[in-house]
This record gives C-alpha cells, structure tokens and sequence, in this order.
C-alpha cells in the first residue's frame, strides 16, 4: 500500500525486517504456539501457548495424577508448588525468595493483601481507615476494596467503625488524599485500560511519610516491565500469571508480602493451608509464619503446574532486552498509527513518555468496538474497553516489528475502506 505524502513515515517494511533479523529476542517467538495468520495483541489479556505446555498437561494429568494420585502431593512436589513457583516469580519482581505464593485469583490476593494491611494499621495507625485507590483501576480492584470495607463496617456497626474507599484521578489527587486517615493505597502498577504507569518507588516514599502501606495490583506488569518491589520498597503486591506469563487461561495468580509484614498478622481467609502445619489437623488455627500464611484452601495444582512454562520463558529473556524492545515497539506502533491511520479519528491515550508507560497501546475511537471486530475477524487480535478504548498489546517475547507494520496496515485498510461499519461488527460479544 503506496502512502499519501502526508502519510510519509520515517520507516518502511523493509528497514523492520532487517532490525528483526537482528534482534537478540527474536527466537523466543518459537517458545509459543500461535495459529497461522493471527498478529496476536491481546497477551495482556491472554498470553499465548507456550511449546511446552501441552506436555507438561499431558504429564501432570497422565503421570502425576493418573499414575501416581495422592502420592504426587508428596513425589511430584505438589504440595511445595505454589511457593517453589512464588520464588521462581519473585526473581521478576526484585523479590527474595520466601516472600512470593503462586496462589488464587488476583481478586482473593488483593482481598486478603487489603484485610493485612488494615490489621496492621489498626495497631499501628489506629483510626485510619480509608483505602485510597484510582478511579480508573480495574473494576474488581474497586469491588473488591469495596466488599472490604462493607464487611468491616458491618461487623463494626455497633461500634460506630467506617472504613471508606476513596478515589483519586491522578498523582496529585492521590498526594492531596494522603494524610492521618489514610490505611492503605491501592493501585495499579500499569493502568489495565491506557496502559499509563505509576513511579512505583515515588508513590512507596509518599504513602509510608503519611504512615499508609501500598499495595500494588501487577496484573498489567508482571513480565511486561522491570518491577522491583524490594528495592522500591512496596509493602504487598499481587497479580496475574496468564496475562504477560503466559500460564493459561485462569491460572492461578501470586501475592508478595514484604518480609517485614508477613508473620504479624494474619488474613482472615484463614484456611488450612494457610496453617502453620496443616497436617497436624489441629483444633484451632495457627498461621504459618511465612508467605504461606496468604494461601486458603487446596490449590488449583492441573492449573498451576501451567504456570511453570510460561514463568520459565519469561525468566529465560533478559528483562533489560525485553523493557527496550516493547518501549522500541510500543513508540512504533503510536509512530504508525498517527502518521498511516492519520485522519480517522483516533486519539492516543496511552503516555508518550517512557517511564510512564507499559507494555500496550490505547487508542480511543467513538466506533472503538466496531473497529476492533473488524481487525479481530482480520486476524489482529487486540480488544476493546470501555469507553470506546481499542487496546493493543505488544508484547516484546513473540511480536516483531513486521508484526506491528502489518496490523497498522490491516488497521489502515479497516478504516480507509470503512468496512469496520458493517452491522455484524457491532454486536456485542459476552467477553470483549
Ligand atoms: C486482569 C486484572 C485483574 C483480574 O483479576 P482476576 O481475579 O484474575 O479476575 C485484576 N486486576 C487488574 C488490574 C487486572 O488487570
């Protein structure tokens, strides 16, 4: 497709190839299984197969379940997973071993990091009872938040106890928001919709001055951008694994305790394996006195033993090479957008400036939705949030920079031609 001048860009197909061929990533792109004629967006959504992973299903389900049944809690190391996978996770979030539990979903992980934190505020800071997190978080963070602190105002009815959730726009909303009343901040490393980051380290100093603890949602983050959580001093964190870790649909998720935080007070979904020796089977509960202390109940172990692929790719990239080529290809993509798609109406809404930014690209279209269906019935897979939010993830393990040239075409091609205004691409699916 020859460019209009005022379409010029700076680079042409030809200059990405040659930049592929000699990118010291390149080769991850064989560690995973992606049909034939998908240019595939949406890893920060749902990452892809991995090679592995259909063996290691196949040997889980047939070996370790089939053969060897109970036993496997014991010989397959069944029982030691979620924290032996915590570590292996926690290399790439500046953790320390013993502080980070492959376990749950994100949503329990935040409930239970929540409930912690406020323990701990309710001897440390007693009266201070408002969570302070983002308008803009993911929705369930909110809920969640919510739930908490309905709970906890029920059960505080009679004393008169309110918990509060307060929400903030930006950075100097949330500073003006820190004070005495403040228990806890909750946020989102990477925004879920416009892809804008938070100064992790910069938040960690502001919110312990105001004597608040932060908790960090790594949904968007884990194995997307460098995250040091020990060195930023965060006091807990949690997230996905089958996001940017590539462990499968609904695989199970982590949380990270800061080691100073982790034998003081106990969460209250205290279930046995949670317990300080779980199979002493004892009348009343003890927790156990490291991260195991925020798992519940029985964990997901067909499920989570698909986490390890994925984990294991991710630790085998240098995060350093991974950061400089999703930046490479992120400024890309928007350089693309605006210069071949100029004139349909997009607008950016994800932060030019690097340290502001993760690992996707929004776009904002009033026929947003529309649009999207048509790339994804083009093979560009991406997806689309409200309000009118087309959402492209690029992730640096499996994407090339031809990747990003053609999905700008084909982009092009859906709005120059207009056919993204087809009634069929309007009805709405249940998940988008
Ligand atoms: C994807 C995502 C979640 C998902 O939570 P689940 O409990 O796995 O459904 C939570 N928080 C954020 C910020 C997310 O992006």
């Amino acid at each position: 497709m020859g460019g209009t001048p005022e379409m010029e860009t700076v680079v042409g197909r030809e200059e990405l190839e040659l930049l592929d061929q000699q990118d010291p990533l390149d080769s991850f792109r064989e560690q995973f299984l992606l049909p034939d004629g998908v240019l595939y967006l949406d890893g920060n959504s749902l990452g892809p197969l991995p090679v592995g992973a259909t063996e290691r299903a196949a040997e889980v389900v047939t070996t370790e379940w089939g053969q060897g049944l109970i036993r496997s809690w014991n010989s397959a190391g069944w029982f030691e997973m979620p924290t032996r996978l915590g570590d292996k996770l926690g290399r790439l979030l500046g953790a320390n071993p013993g502080e980070t539990v492959v376990t749950d979903t994100t949503s329990l992980n935040l409930f239970k990091a929540l409930a912690s934190a406020l323990r701990i505020q309710q001897v440390d800071g007693p009266g201070r009872r408002v969570i302070i997190t983002e308008r803009d978080n993911f929705p369930t963070d909110i809920y969640i938040a919510e739930g908490l602190a309905d709970l906890l105002n029920s059960v505080g009815a009679e004393s008169g106890t309110t918990y509060e959730v307060k929400l903030v726009d930006n950075e100097s909303e949330l500073r003006a928001a820190l004070g005495g009343d403040t228990a806890v901040v909750s946020l989102s490393h990477v925004n879920y919709r416009t892809g804008s980051m938070w100064d992790m380290a910069a938040i960690n100093e502001a919110v312990h001055q105001a004597g608040a603890l932060a908790i960090w949602d790594l949904a968007h983050a884990a194995g997307a951008v460098p995250v040091e959580l020990n060195a930023s001093n965060a006091d807990y964190a949690v997230g996905c694994t089958y996001k940017y870790l590539n462990g499968g649909p609904g695989s199970p998720a982590f949380i990270w305790v800061n080691a100073r935080h982790q034998d003081r007070f106990w969460q209250p979904l205290s279930g046995w394996w949670s317990h300080a020796a779980p199979f002493e089977m004892a009348q009343s509960y003890a927790p156990a006195n490291d991260v195991r202390r925020f798992m519940c109940g029985t964990q997901p172990i067909t499920s989570m033993a698909m986490v390890e692929t994925g984990l294991d790719i991710s630790l085998s990239a240098d995060m350093n090479l991974l950061r400089a080529k999703s930046l490479e290809l992120t400024d890309l993509f928007i350089e693309l957008v605006e210069t071949r798609c100029a004139g349909y109406g997009l607008t950016l809404v994800t932060p030019r400036e690097h340290a502001q930014r993760g690992s996707h690209v929004s776009f904002q279209h009033p026929g947003g939705y529309a649009i999207m269906a048509a790339l994804i019935d083009r093979g560009v897979i991406g997806d689309y949030r409200e309000p009118e939010v087309l959402r492209f993830g690029i992730t640096p393990l499996y994407l090339s920079r031809t990747d990003i040239w053609d999905s700008v075409e084909i982009l092009r091609e859906v709005l120059h031609t207009g056919s993204w205004q087809r009634e069929e691409y309007s009805v709405r699916n249940a998940v988008t």
